[in-house]
């Protein structure tokens, strides 16, 4: 392939940018085109494009979010929006296309693919989500944002003898939560892949107190539970005043750490040589330290696997 395109779809995560500079710096260093679409699918179709160049990428490595932008469309799931999609490529002279978000836009990728567009897709979320790899670009700058707010929540919680719920990402998989209890020193977790049990939680804190901790924090993984209405429940069975605090879009933000910077490098690295190798239909990913690549459909269907010596080493250092 001698022109391909990149865009951004979904949630944004930081690190993105150092995705989009290296699809765009490897596509110059061999030789190909590349051209950037805003928007995501929806800019796709409405043929939003631009070509791109070293320069273009310029000092964006330290930079949140995407300089591309992000959007989610409902007429990309439709076969007429697919259709559009298909011919703006064409018009364009795309010949394959580099695709950095979520599940979701693996799903719209997987579509193209089956129509014959060779699309590469790499990982780029927050929430760590994806079963095919071990890490996807975004984790490990939320994780960091996180423990930072945990830190200095820690501060005034210690200092008032409270506890305190802090809701984060992660709608249906703990990780966001488990790394940063375990980070954070937490003293309790919850998480949607295991059942909450409010009263051993509750046992624990008020165990923790008697033996004379002065403060308890609890990580709260949006998909198992509300921290506002958790707030009232543990304070009423604990006797001690709870507070909640509800993290959002704060972890979404902020300059990449190095080390999603160097995984999203590696990553949109791979993904040129394999549309230049004229292979589609793949998914970037990480495992033991090595970038591979799997078929698309291949990588949608595999479950995603819990940590459970993760999660358990979580329990036994926040007792
Ligand atoms: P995040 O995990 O950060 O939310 P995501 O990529 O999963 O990212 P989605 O909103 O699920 O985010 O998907 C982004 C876009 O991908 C959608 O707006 C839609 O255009 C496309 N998409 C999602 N699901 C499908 C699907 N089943 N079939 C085709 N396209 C899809």
């Amino acid at each position: 392939m001698k022109r391909i395109g990149v865009l951004t779809s979904g949630g944004d995560a930081p690190g993105m940018n150092a995705a989009i500079r290296a699809v765009v710096r490897t596509a110059v260093y061999k030789d190909m085109q590349v051209y950037g679409i805003r928007r995501g699918f929806k800019g796709l179709i409405k043929g939003e494009i631009d070509q791109m160049d070293v320069k273009s990428v310029g000092e964006i490595l330290h930079r949140g979010g995407t300089i591309l932008n992000t959007a989610r469309s409902e007429l990309f799931k439709t076969e007429e929006g697919l259709k559009k999609a298909i011919n703006v490529l064409n018009v364009f002279g795309i010949e394959g296309l580099v695709v950095i978000g979520g599940d979701g836009s693996f799903r719209g990728a997987l579509d193209l693919c089956e129509r014959g567009f060779p699309v590469v897709a790499i990982p780029g979320t927050i929430d760590n989500d994806i079963a095919c790899t071990e890490q996807t670009i975004g984790f490990d700058t939320a994780v960091n944002t996180v423990l930072e707010a945990i830190n200095k929540i820690r501060d005034t919680v210690t200092s008032h003898e409270r506890t305190n719920i802090i809701e984060v990402m992660g709608r249906h998989a703990g990780d966001i939560a488990i790394y940063t209890a375990i980070a954070g020193g937490a003293e309790g977790i919850l998480i949607p892949e295991m059942p909450l049990d409010i009263d051993k939680l509750c046992k624990r804190i008020i165990e923790g107190r008697n033996r004379g901790k002065s403060s308890s924090i609890i990580i709260l993984a949006e998909g198992a539970g509300k921290a506002v209405e958790l707030e009232k429940i543990i304070e009423e069975k604990t006797g001690m005043e709870t507070r909640a605090t509800v993290l959002g879009y704060i972890q979404r933000g902020g300059s990449p750490t190095a080390a999603d910077i160097i995984l999203a490098s590696r990553m949109g690295y791979h993904a040129v040589e394999l549309l230049e190798n004229d292979i589609g239909n793949r998914v970037v990913a990480i495992r033991r330290n090595q970038i591979v690549d799997y078929d698309i459909k291949e990588a949608l269907d595999m479950p995603k696997e819990f940590n459970q010596d993760l999660y358990n080493l979580a329990l036994v250092l926040s007792i």
